[in-house]
């Protein structure tokens, strides 16, 4: 008997509708912990089947209170939050087309929109058009991506097949990166052979972006083929490295430069934010979210090198059983998957729902609300941003009374702490330059001037009753 889709759908549909419907008036935080969730959930693997509306309707109950509005518009922790309705919609259908974009043969439909999805990218990105395009998981798996297409085409221009032969014996290639890179790259360079210690770290100066005097000092002091990851988008300030300057240094060498863009990137679809992405078109490869600042669903994100053939060199592989219609494209050759989740719907309908105006407007929006916020926290005596407010993130520190650093460190604690459990507003801390930050991403495009000075409202009426405690 084929099962009748409809009772689970129904209530999924309705749930959604009413979980959306109300996320914006709940509270900014969960209101119970993973232990708590555990509890809800049943964790005994069960014997017998279950009637799936069942399964649904208990899974809505325990999830009620638990999740973390990350599009409730009072969100401001990590760079994550935020969908659109076609992208939601589009999700759901993938799901019940369960179509995977790989093979072409078995699935055209899902083949072409995961192609135009990543044409769509290179196109608002301002990136080159020749440039082939990965749909993964995340910036993570995008950074990991680009890795391998980097060492595949640096070993073949020394004569060596890395996909051949592996990196034991292979020449060196030196890799060259800010001390401030984003640690999911150095898991791209872990697993792609390169080893995280081998990395040569360049000095950050101001806002963390790389200083360039060092920079050309270590790429004196090494011969051979260089692979550069640099960062469109330092989480903790927002601000680029110089990518003008780092392609005309590596001119003269072998080299591949490699641009973790995973929100930043986004600043090159406005003309108001463009110059900070200045020349981000010079590098080989990108790696850059959907989920992110695109707002669209998990997961999603780009994987886009410039030289296409090293792309699907480092990613693609044949079997007999896997044939290619002529003329199509196979995505997974792109990608280290076979079988994979259509991913880009989710990134297709966001983009056509929003036009590159909606998204040009989107970006525009969380940078301003991201100077609204700033222009209100430090108009609080004690209260002060670290970073110049360029694009969409902020770092914050609540001073202590008697000027004691100590204090300031555990007052900013206490403050996002205290607004959390509000509900007011999500931030949360971190330790930058030996001190610790209340760090503030403005990711969600739903977020409101409102929403800002509520949020704003709530960090002040912290700080004022932890400052008095001290
Ligand atoms: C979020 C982030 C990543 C990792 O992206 P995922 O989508 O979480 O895999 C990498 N680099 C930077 C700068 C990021 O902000």
């Amino acid at each position: 008997m084929p099962k009748d889709f409809k009772p689970a759908l129904d209530i999924a549909y309705r749930e959604s509708l009413r979980f959306l419907d109300t996320v914006r008036d709940g509270p900014a935080d969960a209101r119970f912990d993973q232990a708590e969730a555990r509890r809800r959930l049943v964790t005994d693997l069960p014997e017998e089947p279950m009637a799936d509306e069942r399964v649904i309707e208990d899974l809505v109950a325990a999830a009620e209170g638990g999740i973390v509005p990350r599009m409730g518009g009072r969100f401001f922790g990590f760079v994550i939050g935020g969908t659109h309705p076609a992208g939601v919609a589009a999700d759901w259908l993938s799901a019940a087309w369960d179509d995977p974009p790989g093979t072409p043969l078995a699935s055209p439909f899902g083949c072409a929109v995961d192609t135009i999805a990543g044409e769509w990218a290179v196109e608002l990105l301002g990136l080159p058009r020749e440039a082939s395009v990965g749909i993964v998981t995340g910036a993570t798996m995008g950074n990991f991506v680009c890795i391998c297409a980097a060492r595949y085409r640096l070993l073949e221009q020394l004569g060596w097949d890395v996909e051949e032969k592996g990196l034991f014996c292979a020449p060196e290639i030196t890799v060259i990166a800010s001390e401030e890179l984003h640690p999911t790259v150095n898991l791209g360079l872990r697993m792609a052979g390169f080893g995280a210690g081998r990395v040569i770290r360049v000095a950050t100066g101001d806002n963390d972006v790389m200083r360039m005097d060092a920079f050309a000092e270590a790429l004196e002091a090494t011969q051979g083929p260089v692979l550069v990851c640099a960062t469109a988008g330092l989480i903790n300030t927002g601000h680029c490295d110089p990518f003008r300057e780092i392609s005309t240094l590596i001119k003269s060498r072998p080299a591949w430069l490699h641009v973790d863009g995973a929100f930043g990137l986004w600043a090159q679809a406005s003309p108001r934010t463009k110059h900070l992405t200045d020349c981000v078109e010079l590098a080989d490869s990108w790696s850059v979210d959907a989920h992110k600042l695109l707002n669209t669903p998990y997961d999603g994100a780009f994987a886009i090198v410039r030289d296409k053939d090293a792309h699907a060199g480092a990613m693609s592989f044949q079997a007999s059983y896997l044939p290619q219609p002529l003329g199509a494209r196979d995505p997974s050759h792109f990608v280290p998957e076979l079988s994979r989740r259509a991913r880009g719907t989710a990134i297709y309908a966001t983009i056509r729902a929003l036009g590159r105006r909606g998204i040009r407007e989107a970006i525009e929006g969380l940078h301003d609300n991201s100077l609204y916020m700033a222009q209100l926290l430090t108009g609080e005596p004690g209260i002060s941003c670290l970073n110049d407010v360029v694009f969409n993130q902020a770092i914050y520190r609540m001073s202590a009374e008697n000027g004691d650093a100590a204090g300031a460190d555990r007052l900013t604690d206490a403050v996002a702490i205290r607004v959390r459990e509000s509900g007011e507003a999500w931030f949360q801390t971190a330790e930058w330059q030996g001190r610790r930050v209340m760090r503030c991403s403005i990711s969600d495009h739903s977020t409101t001037r409102a929403d800002i000075e509520r949020a704003a409202q709530a960090v002040i009426d912290a700080y004022r009753a932890v400052v008095s405690v001290g």
